[in-house]
């Protein structure tokens, strides 16, 4: 499962730190059919793309494990939605002043069907509870 964590780090701040960086360290496992009171394990890093105005590369993401309910939790920084590349700055901007963009961004969005892409990140960003309630 997936846990978005709340940061005013920039992409570029969040990788040059690494594995380095604050994570949040739970205290009991956020599985709603779990919530065992017991810290879930460091269970290593998996990286991922991600893409802003400025900033195009690969991040770490922290995980844990609970071993009471087996599952695996992924902590996103806030700049990240999850299963997109795109910051949730940059599909904003996308949708509202997509002329804020940079040329080079306003190309690589358009490679990827521009208008369907944003507009359906931003009706994922509207809809995720875990975005809201991550704070
Ligand atoms: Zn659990």
């Amino acid at each position: 499962m997936q846990q978005i964590f709340y940061t005013t780090a920039t992409p570029e701040e969040y990788q040059r730190i690494g594995k380095n960086f604050p994570f949040p360290v739970p205290d009991s496992c956020p599985n709603p059919e779990c919530l065992i009171k017991v810290p879930p394990q460091k269970h290593s890093f998996y990286e991922r793309n991600i893409i802003d105005t400025n900033f195009c590369g690969r991040i770490l993401i922290r995980r844990y494990y609970c071993k009471h309910c087996g599952k695996t939790i992924s902590y996103l920084p806030s700049f990240c939605l999850p299963y997109f590349q795109y910051t949730v700055e940059i599909i904003i901007d996308g949708v509202f002043t997509p002329d804020k963009l940079s040329p080079a961004t306003f190309y690589l969005l358009s490679q990827k069907r521009l208008v369907y892409t944003l507009l359906n990140s931003f009706y994922q960003i509207l809809s995720a509870e875990a975005f809201f309630m991550a704070k």
